[in-house]
């Protein structure tokens, strides 16, 4: 029996003076729920956790504008997410780059919510499946053990578009997913495995996304930084 606990994600991007953090961090605080960096960390609740958007792919050194795994975990940053697509698509980070860096943090006690996700082009040629396969594969050639990561799907044409997937289009996806990692990486990790939905989530559409069965939680852009985040949290209460 598998209880895949919830999860959801906010993804603050490169957004947030100090007012406005300490305005969200205030109605995170205060809002009735079951950052990227340091300065959040210490003024949330202890119950939210906080994920850096990007780390180095190997031990720190003399990479300027870099943040390291290791400086992270020293932190007590617990959670970093990696291979999201504006990393990808904007700074060139490829299929082999997500999952180096997916290693080094796994390895120096990281938790990963690792992103993948196909564009419009790739859907309309019915690539998604295969996409978000190869995505996951070179991670899995690279690590052994996922009990620390979450997968979250995001097909890049819904990301910040207004344009949601369907609830189907997600547990498809998801499902199909799911199977793969039950074929390529071991039931276990299939069945433990949380695979959560990004892109364009809102108050409105999260308890039709969420209510499906291989949906287990969110990544959330946009809405993370308003009040909507609230309902999202609660999206499966
Ligand atoms: P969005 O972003 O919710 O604004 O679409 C999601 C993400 O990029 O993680």
């Amino acid at each position: 029996m598998c209880s895949r606990k919830f999860f959801v994600g906010g993804n603050w991007k490169c957004n947030g003076t100090v007012d406005e953090v300490k305005k969200i961090c205030c109605m995170l605080n205060n809002g009735e729920v079951p950052c990227p960096n340091h300065i959040v960390k210490s003024m949330l609740r202890t119950d939210f956790q906080v994920a850096a958007q990007n780390c180095w792919k190997g031990k720190g050194g003399a990479f300027t504008g870099e943040i390291s795994a290791e400086m992270l975990a020293n932190l007590h940053v617990p959670w970093v997410i990696l291979g999201h697509s504006e990393r990808r698509q904007l700074c060139g980070e490829t299929d082999a780059i997500v999952a180096e860096k997916t290693a080094y943090a796994l390895d120096n006690g990281l938790k990963v919510c690792l992103c993948v996700g196909e564009t419009l082009e790739e859907r309309e040629r019915n690539e998604t499946g295969a996409v978000v396969a190869r995505q996951t594969a070179a991670v899995a050639s690279k690590i052994c053990c996922w009990a620390n990561v979450v997968i979250a799907y995001e097909p890049i044409w819904a990301i910040g578009t207004g344009k949601v997937a369907t609830p189907q289009q997600a547990q498809e996806v998801h499902y199909n997913l799911r199977k793969w990692l039950d074929c390529y990486v071991s039931p276990h990790v299939a069945m433990n495995m949380r695979i959560i939905y990004g892109g364009s989530v809102t108050a409105a559409n999260c308890k039709e996304i969420g209510a499906n069965p291989d949906v287990d939680g969110f990544l959330v852009g946009g809405a993370s930084l308003k009040e909507d985040f609230i309902a999202i949290l609660n999206a499966r209460n």
